[in-house]
């Protein structure tokens, strides 16, 4: 009964407003035969005013905000819970229309806030070290749903005067697996009348689904590209990372070449020390063989405990010895600082819980 009453939602389901750019309204505004710049001021009351109704967009005629109202909705993100770490760290847990749970992060840095988005439920890619992929992928989102964790995020920080400096796509699921909403996330998030977030502020992370990382290569977007390594050789990474049998390491380092020659951009790899699985100095000795020469930086991530694996973390001293060989190599190295320790830190431990507490709506 319950799915029935969902799929019977989705059929009827309108779509949201933040799915759109300023160009896209425009387009929408015109088909209905109204002046351009309706288009800027649904814009300003979605990204600047930050309303979350129709009704109080009061310079919009009575009858284009009905239409709005009769084609749109403003993907609620319904708030399950919100933990607050010592450091800052902000993590919200929020329930979908349909009843599923996703993570939006806010993290603390020197140089601003940045938002973690999820975008998709779950995840089908596998990785052993990550609590995301536990109950596999039950949907992707579109663009209007991860938007509305940006906007959520924002109007959080608005209470403390602060803005949304930079978003990071590292969240719950593998964006390069819901590429086209991942796109026009990007697209709506940059728009100079929407929130104007910077394409360099913006960073999108992949376990390296390859086909994609070519198409995006040839996007023209000035995107950071992060590629989640975490071994130095095909076969340890096939352990650790089952997206590695389907695209395999030599693959994915020359989908890579072609991104750096074809942006100019350096690509970022991300690397999670596993205490005893790829952490030791062969390990990053061999790494360090491999991308000594190319236009890259190395983010060494501790991983953090996931009760679901047994895996443990690496000592400090062992970290900083593992980044002194890579330096050896000159390759770019740094260790990524640790957001929400004192929370449920890890991507997707949060929702995990509240699956496992049974209160899974879905
Ligand atoms: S690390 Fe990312 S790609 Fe890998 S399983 Fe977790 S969410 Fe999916």
């Amino acid at each position: 009964m319950f799915w029935t009453l969902f799929i019977w939602w989705d059929f009827f389901m309108k779509a949201f407003v933040y799915d759109r750019t300023h160009a896209d309204w425009k387009n929408w505004v015109q088909e209905r035969g109204e002046p351009a710049f309706r288009a800027s001021q649904i814009m300003d009351w979605i990204y600047q005013k930050r309303v979350t109704s129709f009704e109080e967009m009061s310079n919009l005629p009575k009858g284009l905000r009905q239409c709005l109202s009769d084609s749109f909705d403003f993907a609620p993100l319904d708030n399950i819970t919100t933990q607050q770490s010592a450091d800052g760290t902000v993590k919200f847990l929020n329930r979908l229309h349909d009843g599923h749970a996703i993570e939006t992060v806010i993290m603390r840095h020197h140089y601003g806030n940045s938002v973690c988005v999820t975008t998709q439920v779950g995840c089908r890619v596998g990785c052993t070290f990550c609590a995301s992929t536990l109950g596999g992928l039950k949907r992707n989102l579109n663009a209007g749903e991860i938007v509305a964790q940006v906007v959520e995020a924002q109007r959080y920080l608005d209470r403390e005067g602060e803005r949304v400096g930079s978003v990071v796509i590292m969240g719950i699921g593998e964006p390069f697996e819901n590429y086209d909403a991942m796109i026009q996330f990007i697209r709506v998030i940059n728009d100079p009348k929407g929130l104007h977030i910077g394409q360099r502020h913006i960073t999108v992370s992949t376990s390296g689904i390859v086909p994609n990382i070519y198409r995006f290569a040839d996007e023209g977007l000035q995107v950071v590209l992060a590629i989640s390594l975490h071994a130095p050789n095909q076969e340890l990474r096939a352990k650790l990372m089952p997206v590695s049998r389907r695209f395999p390491l030599p693959e994915l380092l020359e989908a890579c070449q072609y991104y750096m020659e074809k942006t100019g951009r350096r690509i970022t790899y991300e690397y999670a020390l596993i205490g005893g699985k790829n952490d030791q100095p062969e390990h990053a000795h061999e790494l360090g063989q491999l991308l000594a020469g190319t236009h890259c930086l190395v983010n060494l991530i501790p991983v953090n405990y996931v009760p679901e694996r047994n895996y443990t973390r690496t000592p400090r001293n062992q970290i900083f010895e593992f980044k002194r060989i890579l330096e050896g190599y000159k390759v770019n190295t740094t260790i990524r600082r640790e957001h929400g320790s004192d929370i449920d830190a890890a991507c997707g431990q949060l929702r995990a819980k509240h699956m496992d507490s049974g209160q899974k709506t879905s």
